[in-house]
């Protein structure tokens, strides 16, 4: 007879972790809350145009890459699957200037070198750096938790190339990084990344992702890819269990006995692995004093290890005539406007159009996508108690962003069709993510990373995968943490 496992949680790191523990000869059930697989890997279609809301950037696209292995092992990717990459990783239009961090880094060199001058030293600083950077990637044999010191020394050599990314920049913050220009657009330029306390380390590896050409979009986009996983799960002999949400996990001597349903029923088990994001399983499923220090110190440290969450909306574009808009992720300056609790004077958009079939010529999309704060969290979460309210905000800033849009690209002018508009609580509601986040963690200046053990300290048999074991989560941490999940429970 074999061990029966039951998975929680239907995101990438439940489906892997599921994957994983299929191949190590385990029984496996995995149960989803929702209709539909993927978690935050997910997409949905209004009006006859598709939002695809998650990969923007899959790192592991070449075959050389060790994660690669993984995304075809889990079926993410295969030879058949063709992978498009965009030729920058964002833009910042304004003022006429256009800056582009081109995948091509010496393309780019010249582009800030022609615009700015006064900053050639910084500016080939920068990119010389994010070529270093280009060596960053996520341990895939074993958890960094797991390491004993030689393994983790030996893979700390893999990325010996961040040695003098570290050195100039490693105290840095967004806003330090900046403020080492004089030029106003190349120091708006780095400040759109992200929050400006975030570390710039993160600006110049996720940059390093697409220079080197490990980041690509999967043909199908998200939707496709978690159909691809859910089936290779499936033909290995998982189970599927969709509409079906997870109340708590019953402990009997150290020992997880069955899971219990929202629905009532209740279901036994040799083990589980906790794949529902970490702020879910702590607390609900569990209770949460079983929680890791290290993972509680970053929800208990809110000053040193914030989240990052979008308000966002997406426009079909009507007709497939010429637009204005460059493919890809544009950041540009607008007249201000609020949202959430911030008051902002730029917008980030992305023109969806690379892949035929999900975005024909005539069913173009533009997303916009603001970036959201814990404090704006809090805004969401209260308005959300008074729904007509939330809506009709909804809706206000929604039709700011088309102004805005229409203003900047006149071609777009009466041509978008408002899809639908989404906060922050529409991923709490939607996977139970925390604070409405899009990823994990991300450590502060002056705060370390953290990997988080893939067993549950106290339980003997119950395991944990997910973005959260990891600071700044993403796809691949996510599709690791299964991997390890699964690992841990084969050798438990
Ligand atoms: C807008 C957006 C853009 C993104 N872009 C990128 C990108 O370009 N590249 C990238 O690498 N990453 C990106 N990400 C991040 C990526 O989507 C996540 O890192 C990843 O999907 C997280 O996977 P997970 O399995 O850890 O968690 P989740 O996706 O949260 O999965 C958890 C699953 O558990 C289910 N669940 C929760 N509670 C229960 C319960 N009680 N019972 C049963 N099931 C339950 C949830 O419904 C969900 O399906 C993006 C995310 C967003 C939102």
């Amino acid at each position: 007879m074999k061990q029966k496992v039951i998975v929680i949680g239907g995101g990438i790191a439940g489906l892997s972790a599921g994957i994983y523990a299929l191949q190590s000869g385990f029984a496996v059930d995995l149960y989803e809350k929702n209709a539909a697989l993927g978690g935050e890997c997910t997409g949905w279609d209004r009006q006859g145009y598709h939002i695809d809301n998650c990969i923007h950037w899959l790192t592991g696209c070449r075959r050389e890459d060790e994660l690669n292995q993984i995304w075809r092992e889990i079926g993410a990717l295969d030879d058949t699957v063709a992978v498009y990459r965009e030729p920058y990783f964002y833009r910042l239009v304004s003022d006429g200037n256009t800056l582009h961090f081109w995948s091509d880094i010496e393309r780019a060199r010249r582009e800030f070198l022609d615009l700015a001058p006064e900053d050639a030293d910084e500016i080939n600083r920068f990119f010389d750096c994010v070529k270093y950077a280009e060596c960053v990637r996520v341990p895939c044999e074993k958890s960094l938790a797991e390491m004993n010191l030689i393994e983790y020394l030996r893979f700390g050599m893999t990325m010996a190339g961040m040695g003098p990314v570290i050195k100039e920049y490693g105290e840095d913050s967004i806003d330090d990084l900046a403020g080492r220009f004089r030029n106003p657009y190349v120091r708006e330029m780095m400040r759109c990344y992200m929050n400006g306390s975030y570390k710039a380390v993160a600006l110049l590896s996720s940059y390093g992702f697409y220079s080197s050409k490990t980041a690509g979009i999967p043909m199908g986009g998200s939707v496709e890819m978690v159909r691809r996983i859910a089936e290779r799960f499936e033909a290995m002999g998982g189970k599927l269990h969709r509409n079906m949400a997870a109340e708590r996990i019953e402990i009997r001597n150290r020992l997880a006995q069955a899971v219990v349903f929202a629905d009532g029923s209740v279901v036994s088990c040799d083990a589980v692995i906790c794949a529902a994001d970490t702020a879910v399983t702590f607390g609900r499923l569990l209770d949460a004093g079983y929680m890791d220090r290290k993972l509680r110190k970053m929800y208990e440290t809110p000053g040193g290890y914030r989240t990052s969450s979008g308000f966002q909306a997406a426009f079909g574009i009507i007709g497939a005539a010429d637009c204005g808009v460059e493919s890809g992720s544009t950041v540009f300056l607008c007249d201000s406007f609020r949202v959430g609790r911030q008051e902002l004077d730029h917008m980030g958009m992305r023109l969806y159009d690379y892949d035929a079939k999900l975005f024909p010529p005539d069913r173009r999309v533009i997303q916009c996508n603001i970036l959201q704060d814990e404090d704006d969290y809090e805004y969401w979460r209260e308005l959300y108690e008074d729904r007509e309210r939330y809506n009709a905000e909804k809706h206000r800033i929604a039709e700011e962003m088309r102004s805005r849009l229409e203003e900047s690209f006149p071609l777009l002018k009466d041509r978008l069709i408002l899809l639908d508009a989404y906060s922050p609580m529409t991923f709490t509601k939607w996977c139970g993510a925390y604070k409405g986040a899009y990823m994990s963690f991300f450590e502060q200046k002056g705060y370390k990373s953290f990997t988080v053990k893939n067993r549950v300290r106290g339980l003997r048999n119950v395991f944990l995968a997910s973005q959260w074991l990891s600071v700044n989560g993403g796809l691949p941490l996510a599709a690791v943490s299964g991997k390890f999940a699964a690992q841990s429970l084969a050798n438990s």
